[in-house]
Formats: structure tokens, sequence, C-alpha cells
């Protein structure tokens, strides 16, 4: 775009929550340029092609606004007020619970802060990010029994480990500057990998123990694994005794467990099971990496659980080189939630039903919190049309990427209003009564959250193309026209706003965006701390406990029973694409690299159904159906197909389930029951 004045500043890649830091080449290029997380500079693909799709000919440089069923340019004035208006008269008419917001993942703290501000000021918590769709599940499991739901331990130690359990995560390929950095160095050092997944990928390469489980049966496989632990006296006693609680409870669970049957219905070898049981209880420090593959499911909450049984019957907690670490998927996922875009928790992490929290925040605004919970945005969908009339969505495409999507697509019609703020014109834009052109990574200031909890700072590297405008500016701009405290949205840049969310944010109460520079600040940061903490738990666990709790957790099966000739969809990512693929397969190189999906498939069920590798198939559930290359591969299990949900053709959540886990809500991409037939 001739608009564009790219220019270098050190920033952050907008792509995964590594946080690698980037600038642009001077060549319509970005560049990795050595930073807190990539110290020697290296970055991915993704971090190489960053700057592809913020000059782009698509980008949206006017607002848009729909006349007569089709979008017509119009100024910023007509279109802001248009905003303001239905929203206002919705709320007047059906209270402010009828408008969802969609917080961005992809965003700065500062703008979801303001964001999930004007939901709350409005008199909402109606206030959710796509956190809600990757790793809510985690979030609520270890935020009940450890007190955070992020990452235990830093990357740093990830290298000092002895024993790295890495289960339903692909880093080699989903968080390349970890693996190579800090992953492969551990291995280098004589750590043990172990990989669950129920696929063989790069990091099952890299890895000494393969447990390839069937999608939805992790608490047999783990459940197994703690048994082994207990029967063969590798639990860590004194741990267990000074720092849980519930042991005894879970002993009784797990003494009449059958370590052979419950390796069976994994999917899994017993022998295997012991050996990585063994492994990981007998390292001196061992360090659990988790992912999607756990969290995405009806029970990913218990998945989770399950999980951390194993960590504190080891004690592997409170450790350096140990711990529970979920890999975070989006550049400022962990931050959209510290600074409170979620319908349930106020700014770090506080309930909104704290009195004195929300008197905190009264104290700042104005005007309190609403004090019940809010909508869950999977739920919301279920409630367009309905109780919810109006969707506010900030950067993030729920068209392509939640489950059901044709299902939700059709809801979004049943909206009275709904606003977009984007840099394209996604699937979810088509939807749209007012779209807002925003700004991209490269055009803004502010901070983002990595997935080890560093406040990291961005800085523009290109002007606006035409009259795009900061997202910061957008929303302070609807803030002041709908909301009655209107110099609440006065701020004098992110800096300001930071200042505001370290106030209210006990978890960024010491942080100052100087402190930060061209460093890191990682939270908890007290107040009166010098620096952050690097490995949580030492001391103390959730509400300063000195002890978590063990759990009993008992298996519950998938919703989505396979029967007949079915097989079972699992969905993912690759290397050079991100989530719903509206920014990176407007990049040449990437789409070059990997123009299409394919539907992996073992040669066992391709046989079955006389497909034929390269064939064109037709997938089909209960929900939609898609066509699609077929790669056949013996590094899928059998019974078994994966593709990713990139493109918008195939559309792999038309095939996706909409069953939510009943604590987090959120959907079970891991497992939907599929036919697969030649086209
Ligand atoms: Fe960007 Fe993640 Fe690649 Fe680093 S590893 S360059 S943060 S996509």
């Amino acid at each position: 775009n001739q608009d564009q004045n790219p220019r270098a500043a050190p920033t952050v890649c907008p792509y995964c929550g590594v946080g690698c830091t980037i600038e642009y080449a001077g060549n319509g290029k970005a560049t990795g340029t050595a930073g807190p997380v990539n110290t020697s500079g290296e970055v991915c693909p993704k971090g190489v092609a960053a700057f592809d799709m913020v000059a782009h000919e698509d980008r949206l440089t006017e607002p848009l606004v729909r006349e007569g069923g089709r979008f017509v340019t119009a100024p910023w004035e007509t279109a802001l007020t248009r905003v303001a208006d239905a929203l206002g008269e919705i709320i007047d008419h059906h209270g402010p619970d009828a408008v969802e917001f969609f917080a961005s993942s992809n965003c700065t703290n500062e703008e979801n802060y303001v964001f999930q501000k004007l939901a709350r000021m409005l008199g909402t918590n109606n206030v959710d990010n796509c956190a809600r769709l990757c790793h809510s599940s985690t979030v609520a499991a270890m935020s009940e029994r450890l007190g955070a739901g992020a990452m235990t331990n830093t990357l740093d130690d990830l290298s000092e480990t002895d024993c790295l359990l890495v289960t339903g995560a692909n880093p080699a390929e989903q968080h390349p500057v970890i693996f190579r950095s800090y992953v492969l160095p551990a291995i280098r050092n004589g750590a043990t990998l172990i990989h669950i997944d129920p696929r063989e990928t790069d990091t099952t390469d890299a890895a000494d123990i393969h447990l390839d489980v069937r999608p939805g049966y992790d608490i047999q496989l783990l459940n197994s694994m703690a048994k082994v632990v207990l029967d063969e006296g590798l639990a860590d006693e004194s741990f267990i005794g000074e720092r849980t609680t519930g042991g005894a409870e879970l002993k009784a669970h797990l003494r009449d467990l059958d370590v052979v049957a419950g390796a069976d219905v994994a999917g899994v070898d017993a022998d295997a099971v012991r050996e990585a049981a063994r492994a990981y209880a007998k390292a001196d420090r061992a360090a659990i990496v988790t992912g999607m593959g756990m969290s995405q499911h009806t029970s990913g909450t218990d998945n989770v659980h399950a999980l951390l049984n194993l960590a504190l019957l080891t004690g592997n907690v409170g450790r350096p080189g140990t711990g529970v670490n979920p890999l975070r998927g989006q550049n400022n996922v962990q931050g959209a939630g510290d600074v409170g875009a979620l319908p349930n928790v106020l700014p770090g992490y506080q309930s909104v039903t704290n009195p004195d929290a929300r008197q905190r925040i009264a104290d700042e605004w104005g005007v309190a919190p609403p004090s019940e919970p809010g909508l869950t945005e999977t739920t919301a969908i279920h409630q367009f049309g309905d109780g919810v009339r109006a969707a506010v969505v900030f950067g993030e495409n729920p068209a392509v990427t939640e489950p059901n999507a044709n299902s939700a697509r059709s809801a979004f019609d049943e909206l009275d209003f709904c606003v977009v703020i984007d840099l394209f014109e996604t699937a979810t834009v088509d939807h749209a009564d007012v779209v807002l052109p925003g700004s991209s990574w490269a055009e803004k200031s502010g901070t983002v959250t990595n997935t080890d909890r560093r406040v990291m700072r961005m800085r523009p590297n290109a002007d606006l193309p035409g009259n795009a405008r900061r997202d910061l500016d957008i929303l302070t701009d609807i803030g002041q026209r709908l909301v009655d405290q209107a110099d609440a949205f006065d701020y004098d840049g992110p800096e300001a706003v930071f200042e505001e969310l370290a106030r209210v944010n006990p978890l960024y109460a010491g942080m100052s965006y100087d402190g930060i520079g061209d460093g890191y600040q990682r939270w908890p940061f007290p107040a009166d701390a010098d620096s952050g903490t690097d490995v949580l738990h030492s001391e103390t666990f959730a509400s300063g406990e000195r002890t978590a709790p063990l759990l009993p957790i008992s298996p519950t099966p998938p919703a989505d029973a396979v029967s007949g000739d079915q097989l079972v969809l699992t969905t993912g990512r690759a290397l050079q694409h991100f989530n719903s693929g509206a920014l990176t397969r407007r990049s040449e190189t990437l789409m070059r690299m990997r123009g299409e999906d394919v539907l992996e498939i073992h040669p066992d069920d391709a046989a079955a159904r006389d497909i034929a590798d390269g064939d064109t198939v037709v997938v089909e559930s209960d929900r939609g159906s898609v066509t699609v290359s077929a790669a056949v591969t013996t590094t899928i299990r059998p019974g078994v197909v994966f593709c990713t949900f990139h493109y918008q053709d195939p559309l792999a959540n038309a095939l996706t389930g909409d069953a939510l886990d009943p604590v987090a809500e959120i959907p079970e991409y891991k497992h939907s029951a599929v036919t697969v037939r030649t086209a």
C-alpha cells in the first residue's frame, strides 16, 4: 500500500505467544532482532512474513456501513454515530446484557483493558476473548488448584529440566522459537522428552517416548501414569504431606485402576505408559508443557486436573525446571485475560463478585462493574437474536473459529446489530452492519504479555493506511460517545492506559511503561517488589494457601460418539499459518509454503475407503461437510483424521461440534465424529 511508510523499531511478533522481537527489515519483510525471548534474533517463517499483511492491498482503509444490504464507505463520524446510536438503543430497550463484546487476543493490553472497561461501564460483564477457545479449561483448572492460570515457570527454566512431558502440543511447529531455543537445549543437556499426541509431528521426532493417545481419552492415560507412580513408590510423599491435601482420597480413587486396561482404552501400550511415568517421576526436575490437545475437549478442565495430579504427586511444582506450563497461542492471549477481557474476572483475575476488587475499580472509573459473571462467547452465540441482540467484535473472526461454524454464522444474522473492528473483510465482516478499519501490529504502541508472563512493549514500524485509525483511538471514541462518564475514556496514549491498568491489576502493580523499556517485566510484580516472580508456587497456592488439593478425576466420554465407519476428526495448526488465516493467507510467502489444507488419514483407513494419496475426499459430520485433498500418512494414528482450521475452504469448523466443557465452556475441537469418502 502506497500509504505505508515503513521504518524499523523493535516490536513484538503479532502471531504466536512466544513473543519474538521483530522489526521492519527495509525490504518489505520483517526481520528478527535480538529480544528478551529470541535472544539470538531467530524467528520462524511467520515472523519473517509478518509485514506481508501490513502492506496488503486488501487492507480496510475506510469505515463501511451497510445500506440496503450492501456496504458503502462512510466518514468516521457517520460510522461511529451509527455504532453509538445502535448500541445505545439496544441497551435502552433490552439492557446492557443484550450486548456481547468479543475482545482480541491479538491486540494490546491497553486496547483490551479499554475494551473490557467499555463493556463494564455500560453495565455488562459479557466480554470474552478467544482464550475461551484455546486454554480456558487450562486456566480454570490451574486457577482453582494452584491460584494462577499461566505458565508456572519460565522458558529459561525449560532448558534446565531433566524431563519434559509435552502433552497435546507441538512446539516444534506451533512455538518454533521455544522449541529451538529452550526445548532442544534441554534435550542436548540430557533431558528425556515424552510426547503425548495422536499425531507424530516434528516434536515427536525429538522425543524418547511417544504415547499416541486416542483423542478424548487423556484421563485414562494420565490416571494410569499416576497409578504407576503410586504403585512403584515414585510419589514424593514429603511434598504430598506438606504441600497438598486430598492425597488419601486420590490414592483410594486410583487403588483399583488397572494400568493395562486404562492404557488399552487410551489406545497406548501399557509398557510405554509405565516407562513414561517412571521417567517423569524419577527425574530430579520434571516439567509439563501442555497445549490444546488437552484443553479443547468437553472434559478439558478435568484433563488438566489429571495432569496437575501428576505434577503434585511427584513434587514437580514450585521449583526451577518443573511446573505446569501451558503454551499460549496468540501473541497477547495471556494479556487479554490478565487485563480482564473475560466474563467472570476483572483485571488481575479478581472475581467480579469480589467486593474489594469492585470497589478498587469503582474508585478508578467512577462506576462499579456489574457483580454477576457475564456470558462466555461460546454460550452467547446460542442466545443471538434472543437474549443477546448485538455484538461488538474486535479483531477476531468467530465466523471461522467458532465450532459448528455454519450455525454460528446463521446466529450472527439473528442479531439486531453487529460492529466489527478489523484489518480485512473477514468472514465475520459478512455479518456486520458497521466495519471500522483498525490498526495492525506494525502501526501501534502498547504492551503485550507473552506465554511466560513477560510484558513487553510494541512500537510502530509503519503509518496507518488510508483512513484507518488506531484501535485504542476507536475504542476510546466509542466510549466517549456511549458512557456517561466520558472522561473515563480520555487518555493521552497507551502509557496512560498502562498506568491505570497497573493501579487496578495487582499482578501488574509494580510495573511501569518506562521500566519495561526495551526489555520486559514479568507478573506477578507486586507494588513493593524490585522485579516480577519467575517461579510461581514456591511458597503458596490459591488464596495464599500453603497446600494445593489433589483431586480424584474420572473420565467422561467425548460428546460426539463415533459409530459405524466414522473416524475421529481432530483439528489444529500448521507452522506457516495462524488461526483463522485472515492474516497469514495474505502472505504470498506463507501461501507458497502451504497454499491449501489437506486431510491427514492413516493408510489403513484410506485403504478401507479406496482413498489414494491426493484424492479429493468429502468429510462429513452431523453439522456440515467439506471437500479437501487426502494426505495418506502413517504419522496419524488409525481411526483419526486431522486438518487445520486456517482456511475458509475447507472450513474445518463446519464439521466441529458445539458441545462445551461444563466448567470452562470450551468447545471440543479435538474430537468430532466424521465420515470420509472419495468425492
Ligand atoms: Fe512469531 Fe511465534 Fe514465530 Fe516467534 S515463534 S516469530 S512469536 S510466530
